[in-house]
């Protein structure tokens, strides 16, 4: 109920709220000070490999602890699911929102298929009131640092149109669209664009929600207007991974007789809080917790 009262709050008021993705607990404590810090409503989420890495009831416990601890409004978000088994286990554990994935395993799924397994989602989300997102084709680029350059003409080919949009919203009974126009997963040597006419003209068609993945190494300027337009929901990964990796680097080289590396993480997650800092800035919704 609360997070669908907050989805509700986001488009009335324009603003949207950032997924951030966790793979261990200092990255979740730097979302949590970011979020208490700029009273913003956040989502933190898992994908199947971090759902691996942390154990799916010790996230829930984790974000539970910590939004109290901080007093923050807080979700969880399964990203990019690639089975039903997956998003049913996550739904029982609590978790508010479900991306469910089936492209991700084959990327050649039939968009049978995946309307299928994606309203079978639907269903059983019913038992909690999760709400479930998803995209009836697959996603370009994966998280991590990319030497490529974009081929944006290609690129374009795998944009999102309103009609497929609508037909899969009402076929599925989804409450989120993951929308694809421009956005990519991972970072580029060159900055991403956004067609935010078609942005546009795809929120225009649907009634569900949209949400905006591959959010890391976008001019910001983007997310400001994607929120006036009323996107939802804005993923960010790499961009985190990168400031971790980079200042952890820095502070080992920088301490070479220091074998408590928990007395040099909180210049990694102070970094990485900068970096989550930023985007809630871009999404608006700074001041926007309800706690
Ligand atoms: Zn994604």
């Amino acid at each position: 109920m609360r997070a669908r009262h907050l989805y509700q709050r986001a488009r009335r008021q324009g603003f949207a709220i950032g997924a951030f993705n966790i793979d261990n607990q200092e990255t979740l404590i730097a979302v949590a000070r970011a979020a208490q810090k700029l009273r913003s409503p956040v989502l933190v989420e898992v994908s199947s490999g971090e759902v691996k890495a942390i154990g799916l009831e010790n996230i829930r416990d984790m974000v539970d602890n910590y939004k109290q601890e901080y007093g923050i409004e807080m979700y969880i978000n399964l990203d990019h699911s690639p089975t039903v088994d997956d998003c049913k286990r996550a739904i029982d554990a609590g978790f508010e929102f479900i991306h469910i994935d089936i492209s991700q395993e084959n990327h050649d799924a039939g968009l049978k298929e995946i309307i299928e397994k994606t309203k079978e989602v639907v269903e059983y989300a019913k038992f909690t009131g999760a709400l479930v997102e998803s995209e009836p084709h697959y996603f370009g680029g994966s998280s991590n640092l990319h030497d490529e350059k974009i081929d944006f003409e290609a690129i374009k080919k795998t944009f999102s149109t309103p009609d497929d949009a609508k037909y899969f919203c009402e076929s599925t009974g989804i409450d989120t669209f993951a929308a694809a126009v421009g956005n990519l997963h991972g970072k580029y040597p060159v900055p991403k664009q956004l067609d935010l006419e078609l942005l546009q003209n795809i929120r225009d068609e649907l009634d569900c929600h949209i949400s905006l993945h591959g959010g890391s190494g976008t001019p910001l300027h983007y997310f400001e207007e994607a929120a006036k337009i009323g996107v939802s929901k804005i993923n960010i990964n790499s961009d985190m991974r990168i400031a971790f990796r980079n200042t952890l680097e820095k502070v080992l080289k920088d301490n070479p007789d220091e074998f408590a590396v928990v007395k040099l993480m909180p210049t990694v997650y102070k970094e990485v809080q900068k970096v989550v800092e930023e985007k809630i800035k871009a999404f608006g919704s700074e001041g926007k917790a309800v706690v």
